[in-house]
């Protein structure tokens, strides 16, 4: 498979004749992950989706988690979560938990199987790329892992009050997520493009170059390499940057800072015993945790919902000050924001930890009188924290850190400086 096209991340233009099964390409400027090599993808996400499927089903319909205090039991399905939180008048967070963790992966899996077995040269070509980019544009918002990582937790929360049991649908659950994730680095995006139309016909550039250089620009959807403003493959707008990136970051970091301080200062939980309310804040709770001897869960948590939403902040705000105000760059700092930005973009979303922990002490401790936890009004507040600043990080276009110089010539700066050390 010959692939032409322009990194995502820095702009660099990179031709691949073909890869082995083995072998991955990596992007020659900025060093982030282009393609992947390897062979019968389409039978291994058939064969890995319909297996997380069936994991996935048989988890609804089972004893999740069992917990009993003092001769009282209460068992829970895994649909059980969404639901108690939907009748404790926060059907905002029934609704995202049972979306992200559920309907979401179950709804792209399907799809999963039947884009692999033909589904995209059946269906007239507007339609398989608005059903190609839908699933891409979806994929990053499943958090089953971040959800079964929150069980874990909130079971050592409440390990030392109660007896918890496992169900058979916590195992096949944990099941699920090892298909899922295996079945998502299967996935190879370029050739499921390729699937709709062979459009590659770029002429071959001998030196290193960017795209915006030679007039092209990489589709955002497809990736593929257009001179025009309409991409002729999957009919998107195309732009050489994304439009009013900076601005759309900072309104959008604004506002998660904003939400940051109800979603400290409210509780995110109230545990009742005897009818007596004891609720407990974001940072309340860590420090429970602490007292309590759990150091791990409690600095998980902290780094989780304290640390990584601020940092996320901090880093974003500083790439667009850079990219607003510095003009002139080296390779060396060029690199290390894109790298900062990778991450960012990629942790962002296990922010979601302290939500879910929330989610499964509520779906799971509701003793009556004797002991009930209910969700505080902070974690609304906090999961919207964590959801705008996802919009935040999708929102931002690492390309233009390479833009400010002549990135070929500060590359050979660098590793030249690089040697002369050596
Ligand atoms: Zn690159
Ligand atoms: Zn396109």
């Amino acid at each position: 498979m010959q692939l032409h096209l322009a990194c995502r991340h820095c702009d660099q233009l990179v031709y691949i004749a073909s890869l082995q099964k083995t072998q991955v390409a990596y992007c020659p400027n900025c060093r982030s992950k282009i393609a992947l090599g390897k062979n019968n993808s389409e039978q291994k996400v058939v064969a890995l989706s319909i297996c997380a499927i069936a994991m996935l089903l048989s988890s609804l319909f089972y004893p999740f988690i069992s917990f009993s205090e003092q001769g009282i039991t209460q068992t829970i399905t895994l649909l059980d979560a969404g639901k108690i939180l939907f009748e404790f008048n926060s059907p905002l967070l029934g609704i995202l938990i049972d979306i992200t963790i559920i309907f979401l992966p179950l709804t792209l899996l399907v799809f999963f199987i039947l884009i692999h077995i033909g589904l995209l040269k059946i269906l007239p070509r507007t339609y398989a790329s608005k059903l190609l980019k839908m699933i891409f544009i979806l994929i990053p918002w499943v958090m089953s892992e971040i959800f079964l990582i929150g069980i874990l937790i909130s079971m050592i929360k409440i390990m030392s009050i109660a007896d918890i049991s496992f169900g058979l649908s916590f195992f096949s659950f944990s099941a699920f997520i090892f298909f899922y994730l295996m079945c998502l680095t299967h996935i190879d995006k370029n050739k499921l493009w390729q699937h709709i139309a062979m459009v590659d016909n770029r002429p071959l550039i001998g030196t290193p170059a960017r795209a915006i250089e030679h007039n092209y620009r990489a589709c955002h959807n497809c990736q593929q390499l257009i001179s025009s403003n309409i991409c002729d493959r999957c009919h998107s707008k195309t732009y050489s940057r994304y439009p009013f990136s900076i601005q759309k970051v900072m309104a959008l970091l604004l506002t998660s800072l904003i939400l940051y301080i109800p979603a400290n200062y409210y509780p995110i939980m109230h545990t009742w015993v005897l009818n007596q309310d004891e609720p407990s804040t974001i940072l309340g709770g860590i420090v429970t945790l602490w007292q309590m001897g759990s150091y791990p869960i409690a600095i998980i948590i902290f780094i989780a919902s304290i640390i990584i939403p601020l940092a996320k902040i901090f880093v974003l705000t500083l790439l667009c000050y850079v990219v607003t105000y510095k003009n002139t760059l080296d390779y060396a700092s060029q690199y290390q924001y894109t790298k900062m930005y990778q991450l960012t973009e990629f942790i962002g979303k296990w922010s979601m930890l302290d939500v879910f922990v929330v989610a499964v002490l509520v779906a799971l401790v509701q003793l009556g009188a004797l002991m009930s936890i209910t969700p505080g009004v902070g974690a609304i507040f906090f999961a919207a924290m964590v959801f705008t600043s996802m919009l935040a990080a999708h929102a931002f276009d690492s390309r233009l850190l390479w833009d400010s110089i002549d990135t070929t010539q500060a590359k050979s700066r660098f590793h030249n400086k690089n040697q002369e050390y050596k």
